[in-house]
């Protein structure tokens, strides 16, 4: 035999479904335990009957009166917990101590970006014909003269047809430009230039974050660790550190990503004392130019502790028109093309 129905409703009641040991309010996680055990003749009776959580009700299933080691949870002071919680709920004095509560929040300051800008480029197609009424080589002529960069690219024009992949952009299409941003998430990329040394161009699509963990509750977290998952991202990446092309300095980083949404924080200091707070490293992430919200999951992991939370961001995006006009036999032959691209400065 066990508890009836009645009795489990009558203790979970009485102790306004808290635990009488920890005063945690744990909703369906909790058990009516037999205050004396059943086998030292315990009653299923509601007088020998108190509510546990399943921590408290490990820690009172482990007594055993011929091993007293540690303060285990006796029959005599189980009935003192019962006694005094019952006492608390009557005369309306519930106050549950938060033992451990984090948080993982968003902070906004000048290095956050959610409004990423992206350009919307839209290919039209126009008849050669049109062109063929202009004098190419004294335009040309008039040309301001070329920087530096361009001359390198060197658009030989000395036919009509040069002159016509000239100005559809073919002689860069040939020289293979690779995206330093694509596929990734870095705000920021550093080349060198044979003539102005070590530049820096930068990139407005990407989103940037900082997250910072705080310790709310009455414990001191220790030997923890943050696993993040972003969600409705391109992909997510911890911003590189480095100043310049030209800086080869090993920084460390506390948030690691394993792959383009998951990654792990892990502090210098394993441990945060009540009411600190910890920063991460600067996280950077790419969206899709329609999205208006992502979702962070962060799940903590500390000595005797863990935590699963999410939150959302929203994301403002702005989308910039470009044309971009190429010059065909036949026009119509062709549908508009669009394209998104990074807005990079
Ligand atoms: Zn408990």
């Amino acid at each position: 035999m066990s508890f009836s129905n009645q009795i489990k409703e009558d203790i979970s009641a009485l102790a306004a479904r808290h635990c009488c040991v920890c005063h945690q309010h744990k909703g369906n996680n909790l058990e009516v335990h037999h205050i004396e055990a059943k086998a030292q003749g315990g009653e299923d009776t509601l007088e020998n009957a108190i509510l546990l959580c399943f921590d408290c009700h490990a820690d009172a299933g482990h007594y055993f009166a011929g091993h007293p080691k540690g303060l285990k949870l006796s029959p005599s002071a189980l009935k003192k917990h019962k006694n005094s919680w019952l006492e608390i709920v009557k005369e309306n004095k519930i106050n549950i101590p938060v033992l451990q509560d984090v948080s993982l929040s968003f902070s906004h300051n000048e290095r956050t970006r959610l409004n990423p800008v992206f350009i919307r480029k839209t290919t039209i197609y126009k008849d050669i014909k049109e062109l063929r009424k202009i004098d190419y080589k004294s335009i040309l002529k008039d040309l301001p003269p070329t920087p530096l960069q361009v001359q390198f690219l060197d658009p030989k024009v000395d036919s009509f047809e040069d002159f016509i992949n000239f100005i559809n952009g073919e002689h860069i299409k040939k020289l293979n430009f690779q995206n330093p941003f694509e596929n990734n998430s870095q705000p920021v990329h550093h080349s060198m230039d044979m003539y102005f040394g070590s530049t820096k161009s930068s990139n407005e699509s990407i989103c940037l974050i900082n997250l910072i963990l705080r310790n709310n509750g009455l414990k001191v977290l220790e030997d923890f660790k943050v696993y993040l998952k972003f969600e409705n991202v391109v992909c997510a990446d911890t911003v590189n550190k480095n100043t310049s092309y030209i800086d080869f300095e090993k920084y460390d980083y506390n948030v690691i990503f394993n792959n383009k949404t998951d990654a792990v924080f892990i502090p210098d200091y394993k441990v945060l004392v009540q009411k600190d707070f910890i920063e991460l490293d600067q996280i950077c992430f790419r969206t899709e130019e329609n999205v208006n919200e992502i979702k962070i999951t962060w799940h903590l992991l500390a000595r005797d502790y863990d935590q699963k939370e999410s939150f959302n961001l929203k994301i403002h995006s702005t989308i910039v028109d470009e044309e971009d006009v190429k010059y065909v036999e036949s026009p119509e032959d062709y549908e508009p093309e669009i394209i998104i691209l990074d807005k990079v400065n």
